[in-house]
């Protein structure tokens, strides 16, 4: 009879395949640039597709290009239970955003099967091919597809930076646009996600597991601010309507609006594009993004609403036309409370520390909790870095987070 402390990881595969996977798209300055369909990520699903081989796992890829690692189940293996994360990265990201979790579940799984055999509900391991946003607005591109919420009308539609379709970057890497339908499935019951914090609270506890309890919801939007191009030398300050100026002014309200609201709001302007862009003429518009998150979805309207009406008080007061687009919402979501005590008990029972925590960051568990109930395992992020090289968990940690995800599975499934 096996019993949970009988199931463990393999510390040495687990840290040799982070480090392998750590350097597919290492790019000249060191981090990572893994996008959905370039190279880079070709080479990524191929290695991670060898690994779910190599532990005896029935692998197939689907139409959007998810890669699935399968251990069938015997009286009820119709039923899926689903664990996974995803392999693109941002720009300059670090090896541990989302190649945590398809490792650590590939790691999970072939304990399981070495340790217990075949399972009564299937198990599945997935590397999902989009979530990060970095290439394409793809909005969780991979779990949408999985959850039939995606079409081939939306890969013609959706294009990046160069204007390429979602569509023939399909093509290019052998995938069929025509069959995206084809990947959504019906049989997934449960999704737990193993993944790094990203933020600082378990480093600074000391607390070994975060149990989540549930991820803020968000809302991109992107602020454009118009005025007039002027002569840089030949315009008085007070004759000028500079987009900038307007547009510095609406970024330092926004920061104090937050601050005001109080933790766990977090507003964050990442890009910012000045036209026409010459040192000497003065701007004529100037736009910028908008990353506002909060877990309650009445507050962050709240703040939002707050921020536009100040927004075209400063317009005003410039002289300026300030227009707000929303780009991306995702509501708030609750992780389910019955898997997140089978993860609370499951750690006390290994002796490993936990605290329940809620996560900033957004993940594909955030779209997955809309439909099944889902669960999210964090392990320690070093200094709280992440979406950089720095990013970093001890393997130790990684080791930990993946014995407790196959435990956890152990207990759902067998
Ligand atoms: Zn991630």
């Amino acid at each position: 009879m096996t019993t949970i402390n009988d199931i463990a990881v393999s510390s040495t595969e687990m840290g040799d395949r982070i480090e392998r996977l750590g350097v597919v798209g290492r790019g000249p300055g060191g981090g990572l640039v893994r996008f959905l369909y370039d190279d880079a990520w070709r080479a990524a699903t191929d290695l991670v597709e060898g690994w779910m081989r190599h532990a005896g796992l029935q692998v197939r890829r689907d139409a959007v290009g998810n890669v699935f690692g399968r251990l069938p189940g015997t009286t009820d293996g119709e039923r899926t239970i689903l664990t996974g994360s995803h392999i693109d990265t941002v720009r300059s990201g670090g090896k541990y955003d989302g190649a945590l979790g398809i490792i650590g579940g590939i790691a999970a799984l072939a304990a399981l099967k070495e340790r217990a055999g075949r399972p009564r509900r299937s198990l599945e391991v997935v590397a999902i091919c989009e979530e990060e946003g970095s290439r394409v607005a793809g909005n969780l591109f991979g779990s949408r597809g999985m959850l039939g919420l995606t079409s081939t009308a939306e890969t013609a539609q959706l294009t990046d930076a160069d204007g390429i379709a979602v569509a023939d970057m399909m093509t290019r890497v052998g995938l069929d646009p025509a069959r995206v339908p084809t990947a959504a499935r019906r049989d997934v019951d449960h999704f737990v996600e193993l993944h790094v914090e990203q933020g600082p609270v378990l480093d600074d506890t000391g607390v070994q597991i975060g149990v989540v309890t549930g991820i803020a919801g968000l809302r991109h939007q992107l602020l454009t601010v118009c005025g007039r191009p002027d002569h840089a030398g030949a315009t008085p300050m007070d004759r000028r309507r500079d987009a900038l100026q307007g547009a510095a002014a609406m970024a330092l309200m926004i920061d104090d609006v937050t601050r005001c609201s109080g933790s766990p709001a977090v507003a964050t302007i990442g890009q910012l594009q000045v036209l026409p862009g010459s040192v000497n003429t003065v701007a004529e518009r100037a736009t910028f993004s908008l990353d506002l998150r909060h877990p309650s979805d009445p507050v962050r309207h709240r703040l939002l609403t707050e921020i536009a009406g100040h927004c075209r008080i400063i317009a005003d007061r410039h002289g300026l036309a300030v227009e707000i687009t929303d780009r991306w919402e995702e509501p708030a979501a609750q992780m389910d409370t019955g898997l997140q005590q089978l993860l609370a008990d499951t750690a006390d029972d290994s002796g490993v520390s936990w605290s329940s925590l809620p996560s900033g960051a957004a993940h594909d568990s955030q779209l997955w909790a809309r439909h099944v109930p889902t669960s999210m395992i964090f392990v320690p992020s070093v200094g709280g870095r992440s979406h950089c090289e720095a990013e970093y968990t001890p393997l130790e940690d990684c080791v930990r987070g993946a014995t407790m995800l196959a435990r956890v599975l152990y207990r759902m499934a067998y």
